[in-house]
Formats: structure tokens, C-alpha cells, sequence
């Protein structure tokens, strides 16, 4: 590394971590009502180079468990003393979720609704006060960890606002088949942090509850891209992919009640009018099929076989026509590559920074 500026003292919640050390702080955001206090788990490993202060979160919709593994995994790799800048690690944003296996807190409130928050509002607004002020502030760049809803698995993707060419650039770095230029809803971290000035990449991948290795895998890969890119880290000789911008998403929803028999899965190119899945009555009466209504890439789709009328059953990505097929190659690596992926073990091994 040339001209290394030396870092400071990073302090957060009261805690100060000197250069080139980690620190596990606890910042307190709300107590149970055993009058238990109840805090926000974080490390911070502040490396021996000044540089980015990337946070890494997960679990703001508290039942969205592949990034919380990854932040776990992604931790074990980063070594303070090879780092430049600082990692703010966040397993897990809302507490009150993740204990009761909930997206939502106790006031059934989104959290990913409610930034920045307010000191005197709900629950959810408190939370995401102390959350934002108390972490999200101190932070120049951010990668915010999701998985699909419960009975919903997603193929991992980026959400991004692509008019911010500091995000187009994390979301390059990133590399993920496909990335999805989102417009940011107003309470989201992703939108309310980009007010502030700190550009957010939103991944997405997998299903809610569920360990997904393939997601989890490609989330901590993708970190570990963005702070090469971002120079925290040594960079390495690699070709960076093209990224794949989705023109549009829809979900095609189910047309009547009954059981529900996918016919494709994630990845797969459907083209308009092919048949996405058959719906049937539990005794193998008024069965129809669910078309696809434009050729598209299946990035999502329901997992539970039981579907009501209207139920959002598939998620499809909308491509120029040069575009699809880059999509479809770009995911047909990525499905290779992690076909082969039963553990990921082999990313634990610390050092790697
Ligand atoms: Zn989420």
C-alpha cells in the first residue's frame, strides 16, 4: 500500500477501539419488560490504515437470518491489522425480531419503515433513532443484508440506487447476476441513509429462517469485493463481471386456490407464456397453469405448496433482449459455482485480509 495515512481511535457507543483493534460493544436501545435491558450486538474492527468506515448489517427484518451468517463469517476474515479504514459489524439490527423469529417488532411495526426514526415515537421509531444515530452516521459506506420473506426465496441480488455512482460502483464491485435499480421507499435505511449522504447496496438472497449457503456465501464474497474496491482490504487480480441491470420485476400471482406445483425454479429463463406452475384442487380437480406474462428470469419465488388466490407466487426480472442473455450466462456460472457449495467452510479460515 503506498502512502498509508495511519487511522485514529474509533469511538461508537462510548467505546473506543484503538487502531488496529476489535471491540464487541453493546449498544443499548430499549428494555424488556422484566426491565432487562436490551442492546444491539456490534463489532468494530478498526484497522492500522485510515480509510472507509463500512457498516455491514443484517437482520433489520429480524427472521432474515443468511446475512446474520454472514456477517459472522465475514468477521472472521477480516484481520485489523491488514485493514485500512474501519468495519462496523451489525449480526443482527432489530433484537426484538430476531428473538421472537419475527420481520416486524413487538408494536408490529416495520423496521425498514421507520428510519431515521424518532427519539419520543414508537418502539420501531426509537429503535431506528438509536440505530441511526448511533451507528449509521459514523459510517461512510453501508451493505444492508436481506433474504426473502418466510415462504419466499429469493436469487441473490442487489437493490441499488444506480443514479448514485458511489452505489453503481459498490454494486459492480459486488458482483451478483443480477441487480435490480431500485427507486428507495421512503422509511428504508437504504433511502433515508442516501438522504444522509451514505450510499447503500440492499442484497438480497434466500429464504426467511432458513440458512441459505449459497446466499450466505455470495453475501460475505460480495463484502469482501466491496472493501477491496473500496481499498479497505489488498485488492487481487480479478476481472470484474458486467453487471446486469434488471429493466423492471413484476410477480406473477396465483389465479385461483388450491395446491401449487412450481415447474421452474430460481434462475431459470421463462419465456412469455410458459407455464410457471399448476394450481389444482387437493383431489386433482380445476387444475390451471400460471403463465408467465413476458419473457423474464425467475429471481423469487413462493416456497410454501398452498396457494390462495392472488397470492405473489413468482418474481420475474425484465430484460433488454442483449441483457437477458448476459443475465442468463451471468447466473448460469453463478448456479455452477454454488451447485458444487455444500459447506463454506472454506471461507472461515482467518487471515484472508
Ligand atoms: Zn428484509
Amino acid at each position: 500500500m503506498a502512502k498509508v495515512k495511519r487511522n485514529q481511535t474509533f469511538t461508537m457507543a462510548g467505546t473506543e477501539v484503538p487502531v488496529g483493534e476489535r471491540r464487541t460493544l453493546d449498544l443499548e436501545v430499549a428494555q424488556l419488560y422484566t426491565h432487562a435491558a436490551l442492546s444491539i450486538p456490534v463489532e468494530v474492527v478498526n484497522g492500522r490504515y485510515a480509510g472507509p468506515v463500512l457498516l455491514v448489517a443484517a437482520a433489520i427484518h429480524g427472521d432474515e437470518l443468511n446475512g446474520v451468517e454472514a456477517v459472522r463469517q465475514l468477521l472472521a476474515l477480516v484481520d485489523p491489522l491488514k485493514l485500512r479504514g474501519t468495519l462496523v459489524a451489525v449480526p443482527v439490527v432489530n433484537v426484538f425480531g430476531f428473538i421472537h423469529k419475527s420481520r416486524y417488532l413487538p408494536d408490529r411495526r416495520d423496521l425498514n419503515r421507520s428510519f431515521p426514526g424518532s427519539e419520543k415515537g414508537s418502539i420501531a421509531a426509537r429503535l431506528a433513532h438509536q440505530f441511526f444515530e448511533g451507528v449509521v452516521r459514523h459510517c461512510s459506506h453501508i451493505i444492508d443484508l436481506h433474504t426473502g420473506a418466510v415462504h419466499r426465496t429469493n436469487l441473490p441480488q442487489l437493490r441499488v440506487n444506480l443514479n448514485n455512482p458511489i452505489s453503481a460502483e459498490m454494486a459492480t464491485a459486488f458482483d451478483v447476476p443480477v441487480v435490480i435499480n431500485a427507486a428507495t421507499r421512503d422509511g428504508s435505511l437504504r433511502a433515508e441513509a442516501e438522504k444522509a449522504g451514505i450510499p447503500v447496496l440492499t442484497y438480497e438472497g434466500g429464504e426467511a429462517l432458513r440458512f441459505d449457503p449459497a446466499a450466505i456465501n455470495l453475501a460475505v464474497k460480495g463484502c469482501l469485493r466491496v472493501m477491496r474496491d473500496l481499498k479497505m482490504l489488498r485488492a487481487r487480480a480479478r476481472k470484474p463481471s458486467a453487471v446486469v441491470i434488471a429493466q423492471s420485476t413484476s410477480w406473477v400471482r396465483a389465479e385461483q386456490n388450491g395446491t401449487f406445483r412450481s415447474l421452474v425454479q430460481l434462475g431459470d429463463r421463462v419465456r412469455k407464456g410458459q407455464a410457471l406452475a399448476r394450481i389444482c384442487a387437493p383431489l386433482g380437480h380445476s387444475e390451471c397453469e400460471i403463465l408467465a406474462p413476458k419473457e423474464g428470469i425467475v429471481i423469487g419465488h413462493q416456497t410454501l405448496p398452498l396457494a390462495n388466490e392472488g397470492d405473489a407466487l413468482f418474481h420475474l426480472a425484465y430484460f433488454e433482449r442483449s441483457g437477458a442473455d448476459e443475465a442468463q450466462a451471468q447466473i448460469d456460472t453463478f448456479l455452477d459455482d454454488v451447485s458444487e457449495l455444500n459447506v463454506v467452510t472454506d471461507l472461515e479460515e482467518p487471515g484472508l485480509a
